[in-house]
């Protein structure tokens, strides 16, 4: 399994750009699900009322988070449902590892969770001794590459027709191929038998519905709704953010999150989970387990402003619009949450310390928070965040800022002083351009740091002023 860390950012990043094949692969994914976004949000004039009413709905939910899960709890313990609650990765990993241990060591089949993923519940169960298998495709390609997720809801958006086709042959021993049946085709055979043997099922859950004591998770490929069907015991790892307070609620977030995902009208399947099978004649687990999971969203929750990024419903648009990701891709963050929103969930889950390069990987240009279907302001949180990082590092050197960012500050406090004033800008900028000609790196060797991974555009020859005062005299 690939370790990739947040405090690598920097180094990831360089190495991302540096690979052009994963490039492309991000270029033409993201491209067809922005267009496929655009084109479906364009279909719905009501859009905008859609995302305030989402927007509204999600701020009631945490605002009052408390009674939520409590209501959550009881209706679906009512429901026959056992709830549980886990603190941290620890707790949740542990407890789904003891139900497997008591089931006897089983096959365990999952559907796509980035929950999961956060708590590494697979590393914890293979440690263990058990063996889950991801049922998913992109997430059962990542498993067999021995890689982690690069998308919220592409897993394996970083990877070509033609790798995964060598993938497969080294793994699977077929012959390589390129052709997408064949693959699929591939796949299904082995996932099969997975299924037929699972005696547990472990999943996410798109949201829980205080209301009802209901859990709904949408897919596409209908393997979430064979391993929750299928074994016979099923454990749901839930976000606490993840209540929302009615079952009504649904109807604006089913219409706002496939087109914002994939640009789809409605998923494939939505499987609404009210508790497990009530008679022989019934379908569905006989035992039904929710793991309700903190693991640092209390933190968050209580933070006037980083509660807003809870309201997140992982559709993952704002990484296809955000011109960093689009370059780099997913696994240059080092955490499970890539982009825009995983720049300030990572710092928000795990603190700042190891990942004060995330809210730097943004131009800030805004496309995120136009997109997001939660209307999450993203830029302003990242500025935040930024802010924060700076101070941080200022009031405790022992955090080890990168230098850098040091220069970056100082550069800044120089800039603004310079440009308070007419006299001391001319002098700066003629001395820019006698910089540019001699080579800025060699007059001033900490600017080589600040200037990695960076590209200076030339100074134009004549400045406005210049071309002003000439044109001026021209018009005279
Ligand atoms: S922050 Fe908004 S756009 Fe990004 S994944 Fe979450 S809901 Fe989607």
């Amino acid at each position: 399994m690939s370790t990739l860390r947040p405090e690598d950012f920097r180094s990831n990043a360089s190495e991302a750009l540096r690979d052009d094949v994963l490039r492309g692969a991000l270029r033409k994914a993201t491209d067809l699900f922005g267009s496929q976004r655009g084109a479906a949000v364009a279909q719905m004039p009501a859009w905008e009322a859609l995302r305030e009413r989402a927007s509204a709905i999600k701020a009631e939910a945490l605002a009052t988070l408390d009674v939520q899960l409590e209501r959550f709890e009881e209706r679906a313990r009512a429901n026959g449902i056992e709830v549980r609650w886990a603190r941290d990765a620890a707790e949740a990993s542990e407890q789904v590892a003891a139900i497997a241990a008591r089931l006897g060591r089983p096959t365990i089949v999952k559907g796509k969770s980035m929950t999961t993923e956060e708590i590494r519940l697979n590393e914890h169960l293979e440690r263990e001794g058990h063996q889950p298998v991801e049922t998913d495709l992109g997430e059962w390609i990542v498993q067999l590459a021995g890689e982690t997720p690069s998308h919220i809801i592409a897993p394996a958006i970083h990877k070509t027709k033609g790798q995964i086709g060598e993938l497969f042959a080294e793994r699977l021993g077929i012959p390589r191929t390129e052709d997408e049946r064949e693959l699929t085709r591939a796949a299904r055979n082995a996932l099969r038998e997975s299924f037929a043997t699972a005696e547990l099922g472990v999943t996410g859950a798109n949201f829980a519905v205080a209301e009802t004591g209901s859990i709904l998770l949408i897919e596409n490929e209908g393997n979430i709704r064979l391993a929750t069907s299928m074994p016979r015991v099923l454990v749901s790892i839930v976000g606490i953010e993840k209540v929302i307070p009615r079952l009504a609620d649904l109807q604006v977030f089913l219409r706002l999150l496939p087109r914002s995902g994939t640009g789809q009208r409605l998923t494939s399947y939505q499987s609404l989970l009210s508790g497990p099978r009530a008679g022989p004649d019934d379908d569905g687990p006989e035992e039904m387990i929710v793991i309700l999971l903190d693991n640092g969203r209390s933190t968050l929750l209580g933070d006037d402003e980083l509660r807003e990024s809870l309201a997140c419903i992982r559709c993952g648009a704002c990484l296809n619009s955000c011109p960093v990701y689009r370059e780099i891709g997913g696994h240059a963050y080092g955490s499970v949450y890539a982009g825009p929103i995983g720049s300030v969930i990572t710092p928000g889950l795990q603190g700042l310390e190891k990942t004060s390069d995330l809210p730097f990987a943004s131009s800030l240009c805004g496309a995120c928070r136009d997109v997001c279907p939660v209307k999450i302001d993203l830029p302003r949180l990242l500025s935040r965040l930024r802010a924060e990082a700076v101070e941080g590092v200022g009031a405790s050197p022992g955090l080890g800022a990168p230098p850098p960012r040091r220069l970056e500050r100082a550069a800044f406090a120089l800039w603004s002083w310079l440009a308070a004033d007419s006299g001391r800008w001319r002098l700066a900028i003629g001395a820019a351009r006698l910089a540019q000609r001699v080579g800025l790196d060699s007059l001033a060797p900490p600017a080589r740091a600040w200037r990695t991974g960076r590209e200076l555009r030339p100074l134009a020859a004549r400045s406005f002023r210049d071309l002003w005062r000439t044109n001026g005299e021209d018009r005279q």
